[in-house]
């Protein structure tokens, strides 16, 4: 009797749909925005020591914790979400079973994929996707999840952003934060909300570590030079700065170059959360016209490129 036969899934036949059971190709890492803030700087996702009530809190072991779930209700774990692609992840690696952890609903199911010698660890189990029948299976290059339960992946290195495949903002479940509780101030925050505040971040700061995201991601047989999840933070740098009820424009700046500096600088505050003070400063541009093809040029010099256009 093995801790993940409780887990266990049934590989589907070709053509077939098998309950509670998806294919794995790409897995999530999602944090708060101040979280999301350090790693962008960073240009990595840093592996840490394991500080909850798992097996490994006990052990030097420092892993970054991947989930393949995504909740309808929203995610626990924040509001910003990383995405990496499975296979280069796993490459190389061994899988361990750690532990399930019951008291979370649903469960959680935790596995160690290293490179490393973890022969000490004896409470770790090697797993065998393609043998082992638990929540985790790998048939002719194909692999497979429990999607019913909580997948939680632990991989004991950082992550560069280099090997991230989508960035964007994601929403927070309302009613629950892994990380803070009811206290959580992210729990009503709107995707595209948060997706804004990255971008402004990103952009004010020449942060150029997540680029290759937003220019390899534009859907096939779109015109357009970035992805659709950068559409979506513009929408919500758009809304902060033109729709919000406190949103208006009333000085009596025009001039490029002035316009471009006061859009920056917004973004600046934006993107430590500072949405009010944001919103005083581009109070000083004449109008939204002026607010807009600032904001575009500054989108377009950040990635280099001249054809991206906020309509
Ligand atoms: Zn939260």
């Amino acid at each position: 009797m093995n801790e993940w036969d409780a887990y266990r899934i049934r590989i589907p036949k070709p053509g077939e749909r098998e309950s509670g059971v998806s294919t794995l190709e790409e897995i999530y890492h999602v944090v708060h925005p101040p979280e999301a803030r350090r790693i962008l700087e960073l240009g990595k996702i840093s592996a840490g020591i394991v500080y909850d009530e798992s097996r490994l809190n006990v052990t030097r072991t420092h892993v970054a914790w991947l989930s393949a779930n995504r909740w309808g209700p929203g995610s626990i774990y924040g509001t910003v979400e990383f995405t990496f692609p499975w296979l280069p992840l796993i490459a190389g690696r061994r899988f361990y079973w750690v532990e399930a952890i019951t008291t979370y609903n649903p469960p959680a199911y935790r596995i160690l994929a290293t490179d490393k010698d973890v022969s000490n660890l004896t409470f770790l189990k090697p797993y065998d996707p393609s043998v082992d029948k638990g929540p985790l299976r790998e048939r002719n290059g194909s692999w497979y999840w429990d999607h019913e339960d909580t997948s939680e992946f632990l991989i004991d290195r950082d992550l560069d952003l280099s090997e991230c495949v989508n960035f964007q903002g994601t929403a927070h479940r309302r009613d629950r934060c892994r990380m803070h509780g009811r206290q959580c101030r992210e729990l009503e925050t709107p995707h595209y909300t948060t997706g804004g505040r990255m971008l402004s971040f990103i952009i004010s700061h020449d942060i150029h570590c997540i680029d290759h995201v937003f220019k390899s991601r534009v859907p096939p047989g779109i015109d357009r030079p970035l992805s659709y999840e950068f559409s979506n933070g513009i929408s919500g740098i758009w809304f902060a700065f033109t729709v919000h009820k406190d949103a208006r424009f009333s000085g009596d700046v025009t001039n490029r170059k002035s316009s471009k500096a006061i859009v920056k600088g917004a973004l600046a505050l934006h993107g430590a959360d500072q949405e009010d003070a944001a919103r005083q400063l581009t109070r000083m541009l004449k109008n939204e016209e002026t607010f807009l093809s600032a904001l575009q040029e500054v989108v377009n010099d950040h990635f280099g490129i001249s054809g991206w256009t906020y309509s």
